[in-house]
């Protein structure tokens, strides 16, 4: 059993470490950034209610979020684990997640959280090229990430539920100490 919270900023890899661990595991990878980008491209009604924050760099508002976050960890295919990519960003998020994960009778194993240093995350994000990878909105988004989800690092730290992990290496290095300190 497998439930895995991955933080960190934007840029820092957490998506692609995530889709290797996901695959090892056999979880399901559950992003909220990539939930997000495809309901805006299938123009749905959370995709029209969230593209303005999405393209701003500014979080979605929690209320849509949260009923993603319940209707996913509801599925079926969530029963042998999971990991979470880019959920919880704020602290009242963090909060949900423990009274959503006492509902459901399940706990997470541990937050991991990926350190990397600005520069390498603006380089990072300035080679991806997704529509909210400009100069202007990658700014924002390291600020909305200082701001509002860096806090849930402590949140984590102090119940003693909380690895870090140096990012700024190679995703094949990064996958290396992921797998030790997972046991997979
Ligand atoms: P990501 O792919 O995780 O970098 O997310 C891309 C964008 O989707 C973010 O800049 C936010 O606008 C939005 N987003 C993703 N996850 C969340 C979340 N948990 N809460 C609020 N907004 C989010």
């Amino acid at each position: 059993m497998t439930r895995l919270i991955f933080l960190g900023p934007p840029g820092a890899g957490k998506g692609t470490q995530a889709q290797q661990v996901a695959e090892l595991a056999g979880i399901p990878h559950i992003s909220t950034g990539e939930i997000l980008r495809e309901a805006i491209a299938e123009q749905s009604d959370l995709g029209q209610r969230a593209s303005s924050y999405v393209d701003k760099g500014e979080l979605v508002p929690d209320d849509l979020i949260l009923d993603l976050i319940k209707d996913r960890l509801s599925h079926e295919d969530t029963q042998s684990g999971w990991i979470l990519d880019g959920f919880p960003r704020n602290v009242n998020q963090a909060q949900f997640l423990d009274q959503l994960l006492a509902q459901l009778n399940q706990q997470a194993d541990i937050a991991v959280n990926f350190a990397v240093t600005d520069q390498v995350l603006i380089e990072r994000m300035l080679a991806r090229g997704r529509k909210d990878d400009n100069e202007e909105t990658i700014t924002r988004r390291l600020q909305v990430y200082r701001e509002q989800t860096a806090p849930v690092l402590h949140y984590y730290e102090e119940r003693n539920e909380l690895q870090s992990v140096d990012g700024d290496r190679s995703v094949e290095e990064v996958t290396v100490s992921l797998r030790a300190f997972l046991n997979l």
